[in-house]
């Protein structure tokens, strides 16, 4: 029995394989960079909490490391979120390449 004209068409937006997005470094699409100013961070995760892309670091003690420029698209949100300390931002977003 011949195929249907849409079942000739290529597989799109389908994902075969699990953790695929892994492979996918998108930090290469951030025209902003987040910049992490440790000395003015209480260690609240707001920013782990709202980063869409999983790019704050946590160690294995439960604490805040540096981004992960692999992944971090340069959103915002994190610096939007920050509190910092005594409302000082421990996040600030800075043009990328500068
Ligand atoms: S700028 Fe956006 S993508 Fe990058 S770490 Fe902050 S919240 Fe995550
Ligand atoms: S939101 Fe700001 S103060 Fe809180 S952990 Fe992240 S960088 Fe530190």
């Amino acid at each position: 029995m011949s195929k249907k004209f849409w079942e000739k068409l290529p597989q799109g937006s389908v994902v075969l394989e699990a953790g695929s997005s892994a492979k996918f470094k998108t930090g290469g699409w951030r025209a902003m960079r987040p910049k992490w100013i440790e000395e003015n961070c209480i260690q609240c995760m707001f920013c782990w909490m709202y980063c869409p892309d999983m790019s704050v670091r946590v160690n294995a003690e439960g604490k805040r490391e540096d981004f992960n420029y692999e992944y971090c698209k340069g959103c915002g949100i994190c610096a939007l979120e920050c509190p910092g300390k005594k409302g000082v931002k421990a996040i600030v977003m800075e043009e990328e390449g500068k």
